[in-house]
């Protein structure tokens, strides 16, 4: 069966575009008592972004903290409140942030109409109703979060997405000058995440034309963007992310980021620090990627944490390892059908002892 994905039906590309959001999203406001939610990650609390978004009367904005990867427990706290604030549903939700402050709007847009805890809905088209029509204005580039189908929470037993159609964004606003202040670290990390989007993407065994067309135009910007540099990085890399985003849709990650959701779930590491310290390892499999990944790092200056497994117990590496083989896809591409031959619980724990 050929899978039939959803993909955001509108986009607005260019600098300056931010400024069109209210045109945009006005078809929307039906009524005048109507009302929008603007979630917005609280680094801009005083920005000049701030100050460019325009509420109308009774939009309210909320402050979004990401200092920890969205929880399904957080979640379900942001749409309580949402539900305090009126009887009435908002007519929209409208996520300004990197991938984490955006997963938090697709799922807070979904739970306003879904009953029951966010838990309820982590694993593959759960949701029964659609969601309020909802924005993703990425603040950084890399997580392909823009595009994808999923919005991926920490819940009290697993890492997983809700993974739905209804998921997916009605609308995206892509405008590079949103993203030229962001800290060159986590720009480096989030923006490396869409190097090992199509990395792996373009090495699976799930691979066909349409993802490896995307994948092969992301991967290229991003080496223009982390090796050549120049005045239109932000631009290029805000559309390798979304092309990245584009070329798993239609194929899968693999290795490196199976491991690095252990990681992240029993350490908290971040998802893209994580993955660039678990890439690092894995020369065996994508050699020649691994070797150009360095080259990025050394060329700008990246001190990728060493040791990280050190105060690990035994019961934390099993559990990495049991998040791990739970990735059965994502193994699958990488692999192939007998990959459980390959990737067993030695192997993976080895890859984890080197971190
Ligand atoms: P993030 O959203 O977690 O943000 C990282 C840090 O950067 C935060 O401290 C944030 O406040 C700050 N920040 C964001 N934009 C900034 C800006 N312009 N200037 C200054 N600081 C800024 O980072 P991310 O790497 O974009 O997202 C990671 C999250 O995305 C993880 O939760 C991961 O699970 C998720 N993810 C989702 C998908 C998906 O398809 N839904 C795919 C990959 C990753
Ligand atoms: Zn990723």
């Amino acid at each position: 069966m050929f899978r039939n994905f959803k993909t955001v039906p509108f986009v607005v590309f260019g600098r300056g575009c931010f400024d069109q959001l209210n045109d945009i999203v006005k078809k929307q406001r039906k009524a005048t008592d109507t009302f929008m939610i603007f979630m917005v990650d609280d680094v801009f609390t005083d920005s000049h972004l701030r100050e460019k978004i325009s509420l109308q009367d009774q939009d309210h904005l909320i402050w979004i903290n990401v200092d920890d990867e969205p929880k399904t427990t957080y979640v379900d706290q942001l749409t309580r409140s949402v539900h305090q604030l009126s009887d009435d549903l908002p007519v929209g939700v409208i996520g300004i942030g990197g991938g984490s402050t955006m997963d938090l709007a697709k799922a807070v847009s979904l739970m306003l109409t879904n009953p029951g805890s966010s838990a309820d809905y982590q694993g593959w088209d759960l949701i029964k109703n659609p969601a309020i029509y909802h924005v993703g204005i990425p603040t950084l580039s890399g997580t392909g979060a823009e595009v994808s189908r999923t919005t991926v929470l920490a819940g009290p037993e697993k890492k997983l997405g809700i993974n739905s159609d209804h998921t997916v964004f009605d609308q995206i606003v892509l405008d590079p000058e949103l993203i030229s202040g962001a800290p060159f670290e986590q720009r480096f990390y989030t923006g490396m995440d869409c190097y090992i989007h199509c990395v792996e993407s373009l090495n699976g065994t799930y691979l066909n034309t349409f993802s490896k067309s995307y994948g092969e135009k992301a991967i290229t910007l991003c080496r223009e963007v982390f090796l050549d540099g120049g005045p239109e990085s932000d631009d290029k890399l805000m559309i390798a992310s979304y092309f990245g985003g584009m070329s798993i849709a239609y194929s899968q990650v693999g290795i490196c980021h199976a491991l690095s959701y252990g990681l992240s779930f029993v350490l908290g590491l971040h998802h893209g620090i994580g993955n660039c310290i678990v890439f690092d390892q894995l020369e065996k499999y994508y050699p020649e990627e691994v070797g150009e990944f360095r080259q990025m790092v050394e060329k700008h200056n990246i001190n990728l944490p060493k040791g990280i497994m050190a105060g690990v117990k035994e019961n934390g590496i099993e559990k990495m390892i049991d998040i791990t083989l739970v990735l059965e896809p994502l193994m699958e591409n990488a692999l192939g059908p007998d990959w459980k031959k390959i990737m067993t619980r030695d192997r993976i724990r080895e890859i984890y002892e080197k971190l």
